[in-house]
């Protein structure tokens, strides 16, 4: 059985109403998508999935952590997910056809000839989606910054050697010397 099969729900015989999936997301389910920027993932995904006469509702929860580097010190900083997602899939015989064209991307169609749904794309995405735009280490209790001091420091020192603002100085005493 290959990984992604492994993200097959199976819909032969399903009965209509509300079933519940859980799925527990680590590294190794993110090696077919190429390199990532964390590591470290334990990812639980619970999926509640109805069905209808003609609709799939799909309902992500994405919990879990993922380890991300600091935009500030590149420290390691442990970033809990939290995020829900919604997919519908709909049952038609045009299903290519209407994926072609469904602009709105929380909704996909199949044909009645489908005995299962894969997840893993949608797994993978939800995922992906749930990790804050903005990694930083967490402030201390006490508010201060819970970055690496050592090398805010030295980024501080970098700045203040690369201040425009000496260069301008410098430049005006050149010209002052010219007079
Ligand atoms: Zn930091």
């Amino acid at each position: 059985m290959n990984a992604r099969k492994f993200y097959d729900i199976p819909i032969v015989g399903l009965k209509p109403g509300v079933h519940n999936y859980e799925f527990e997301i680590t590294d190794e389910f993110f090696k077919e998508y190429g390199t990532q920027e964390f590591d470290n993932c334990k990812a639980l995904v619970k999926l509640e999935l109805e069905k209808n006469a003609s609709v799939y509702t799909l309902k992500f929860d994405i919990g879990g952590t993922v380890d991300v580097i600091c935009d500030r010190c590149g420290n390691t900083v442990v970033t809990n997910l939290w995020d829900e997602f919604n997919v519908m899939v709909k049952v038609d015989d045009n299903a290519d056809e209407l994926n072609e064209n469904e602009e709105d991307p929380d909704i996909y169609y199949i044909t009645r000839i489908e005995s299962s749904i894969n997840i893993a794309t949608w797994i993978y995405e939800f995922i992906v989606l749930s990790i804050p735009n903005i990694r930083e280490c967490a402030p201390k209790s006490d508010g201060s910054s819970g970055c690496n001091p050592d090398v805010l420091n030295m980024l501080e020192n970098m700045k203040k050697n690369s201040d425009p603002k000496k260069d301008i100085w410098k430049g005006l005493d050149n010209l002052k010397g010219l007079n």
